[in-house]
C-alpha cells in the first residue's frame, strides 16, 4: 500500500496527531485486515500527573480488535509509550484516544459489543462478533460497575422487593425496584433476608441525602406502605448503624466525600 492509502485509513480510523497509521495489511485469505499505528512524538505529558514534555522511557507493544472493515476483521496494533516523568517520579502509559486503559477492544468495537449484548445472549452476541463470549462478560461487568457507581437512587421513596426464578428452577434472585420510577435498583441472588441485608448494605453508595452518605437518618417525606405481596419499606439514607439519631442531630451536608460528617466518621 502507498503513503496515502495509510493516509485514508488514519482518518477512516480518526486518528490525530500524534497518532497516525504506519502500514496496512489486508489479506484476503486471512478477511482481515491489520493497521499497524504509531506516535510520533517524542516527548509527551505524564499522564499521572499532567506534567507536559516529558521523555519516554520505553514503548509496549499491544493490539486491539476493531471494528470490521466490510467484510474484514480489523486490528491495530500499536507500540504505546510509557512516560518516565521527571516531576512526579512516576513511569505511566500513555493513554490511547482509541481504547481505554486495559482492553483490548477499541471504544468502537466495545460500544458494538454492548449494544449487541443488550439484544441477544452474551453466547450469540460473541459468535455473532467473532470474539470471546468471556471476553464481552469481563465488558459487561466493568461497564455495570461504572454504571452502579454513578447511579444515583437519592430520589428514591417507594421500593418494591421482589422474588424471581432463574430458567424456570429453583434458582432464584430477589429485585429491589423504585415503585415511582418504575426501575431497577437491585437484584442479588437468593431469597432469603440476607438479600435485603445486601440491599441495605449497597444503597448508601448510591443515596446522597440532606444529610450527607451514609448518615442513616430518614429522609423527608419517606413513608411505610404495605400493597400486596410487595414489601414496601420507608428509605432511610441506607446505613443500618442509624439508631439513635434524631433527624435534627446530623446536620452536616457533604458533598462528594460520600461520608456523613456526623455519624459515618
Ligand atoms: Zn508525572
Amino acid at each position: 500500500m502507498n503513503l496515502s492509502t495509510e493516509a485514508l485509513f488514519t482518518v477512516a480510523l480518526g486518528l490525530q496527531a500524534p497518532w497516525r497509521v504506519e502500514r496496512a495489511e489486508l489479506s484476503t485469505a486471512k478477511r482481515r485486515i491489520d493497521f499497524d499505528v504509531i506516535c510520533t512524538e517524542r516527548r509527551m505529558t505524564c499522564s499521572h500527573c499532567a506534567t507536559p514534555d516529558q521523555s519516554i522511557h520505553e514503548s509496549i507493544q499491544r493490539s486491539w480488535r476493531h471494528l470490521d472493515f466490510f467484510q474484514f476483521e480489523a486490528w491495530l496494533h500499536a507500540s504505546v509509550p510509557r512516560v518516565a516523568c521527571s516531576a512526579c517520579g512516576k513511569t505511566s502509559q500513555v493513554p490511547v484516544p482509541w481504547a481505554r486503559e486495559g482492553s483490548g477492544f477499541t471504544l468502537l468495537f466495545e460500544a458494538l459489543a454492548l449494544s449487541l449484548c443488550k439484544e441477544l445472549p452474551v453466547a450469540h452476541a460473541a459468535r455473532h462478533l467473532r470474539a470471546d463470549a468471556k471476553a464481552l462478560w469481563r465488558r459487561i461487568e466493568y461497564y455495570i460497575k461504572v454504571a452502579r457507581e454513578q447511579d444515583d437512587m437519592s430520589g428514591v421513596r417507594h421500593i418494591g422487593i421482589d422474588e424471581t426464578s432463574l430458567r424456570k428452577g429453583h434458582e432464584y434472585v430477589t429485585v429491589v425496584h423504585d415503585l415511582e420510577q418504575k426501575r431497577l435498583l437491585f437484584a442479588t441472588q437468593g431469597r432469603d433476608h440476607k438479600t435485603v441485608e445486601a440491599f441495605t448494605q449497597d444503597l448508601p453508595g448510591h443515596r446522597p441525602c440532606e444529610h450527607g452518605y451514609e448518615c442513616g437518618l430518614p429522609q423527608r417525606g419517606s413513608a411505610a406502605t404495605a400493597q400486596g405481596g410487595h414489601l414496601l419499606r420507608p428509605l432511610s439514607c441506607g446505613s443500618p448503624g442509624g439508631q439513635g439519631h434524631g433527624r435534627g442531630a446530623c446536620g452536616g451536608v457533604q458533598g462528594p466525600s460520600r461520608r456523613c460528617g456526623h455519624c459515618a466518621g
